[in-house]
């Protein structure tokens, strides 16, 4: 995080008076819900409080533009210049990592394309194995029969039916095996600098929910949300931030959001600490 920009800790006593606004901006996005109902109203003035703070969340629009701009302003101050965690040197070698890193980590994934690459250089070479040959080299990435079979499958189908190239465009891209929106995003985003969608994995599933850029559950119906309210030229960018904003604090269980330059725009019910109201339904 740049120096500077840390919104303050909450005191050690739990007390919270005295908090200021992290970003003079938000103070009108921030306004609606002054009052913090993070702990069990007990006197009559608390519940007076949360009652209003409860009405004024109904009339709340979380992706007003004036909002969602201000959202993308402070990752682009938190993460100014992310790009895919995944190591690659080509769109192939992106494709493989991509389809590695389902449910694994893309610290794993580093750990086994390297010699995975240096094993099998070319996507020709893959295209000519049986996916039990891939099993052994891909297996601490779990999943790895399924893995397997799809990165033989998409080598074969890049060899047979695009020349050896992987393609640059969503539609071709999606006749791979197990190539979905999201693989498919992450390489026409990453590697071809096309922004044909929003890449929706399981941080940006988990953060546009608790910020209510989306009530959606289905990452289809999440993107399209997503597509809706982000302007186009930030689709990629905004991706990677969330996606760095998911491993360095907007973690699914215990987020930091004490050290989160979002927290006084963030009515997640789920937040561990909270200057503003929370919001019923706005969580992972
Ligand atoms: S305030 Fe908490 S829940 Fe909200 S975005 Fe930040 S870390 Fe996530």
């Amino acid at each position: 995080m740049p120096r500077g920009i840390t919104p303050r800790r909450p005191a050690k006593s739990g007390r919270h008076e005295g908090l200021r606004a992290a970003s003079k901006a938000s103070g009108k996005i921030a306004a609606h819900s002054k009052g913090s109902v993070f702990s069990t109203p007990k006197s009559r003035d608390q519940v007076r409080t949360a009652k209003k703070a409860a009405k004024s969340a109904k009339g709340y629009n979380p992706t007003v533009p004036e909002r969602v701009s201000e959202l993308l302003k402070r990752l682009d101050q938190l993460y100014p210049d992310v790009t895919c965690a995944l190591t690659h040197k080509s769109a192939w070698e992106l494709l493989v990592a991509t389809i590695l890193s389902a449910q694994s980590t893309d610290v794993r994934v580093n750990m086994v394309t390297p010699e995975l690459f240096k094993k099998y250089p070319t996507v020709q070479d893959v295209a000519r194995l049986e996916p039990q040959q891939l099993e052994p080299d891909i297996r601490s990435t779990g999943f790895f029969r399924n893995k397997s079979k799809s990165v033989v499958g998409a080598a074969k189908k890049i060899v047979s039916d695009f020349g050896g190239q992987v393609p640059e465009n969503m539609a071709d891209l999606l006749t791979l095996p197990g190539v979905a929106r999201k693989t498919a995003n992450v390489v026409l985003g990453t590697w071809f600098k096309t922004a044909d969608g929003v890449v929706v994995d399981t941080h940006v599933h988990r953060i546009s929910r608790r910020l209510e850029l989306t009530r959606n559950d289905d990452p289809k119906k999440i993107e399209e949300d997503l597509m809706r309210i982000i302007p186009k030229e930030k689709w990629i960018l905004f991706s990677h931030q969330i996606i760095w904003h998911g491993r360095k604090l907007c973690f699914a269980r215990s987020p930091k959001c004490a050290d989160c330059l979002l927290e006084n725009i963030c009515h997640a019910e789920d937040k561990t600490w909270s200057t503003v109201d929370r919001h019923a339904g706005a969580k992972a």
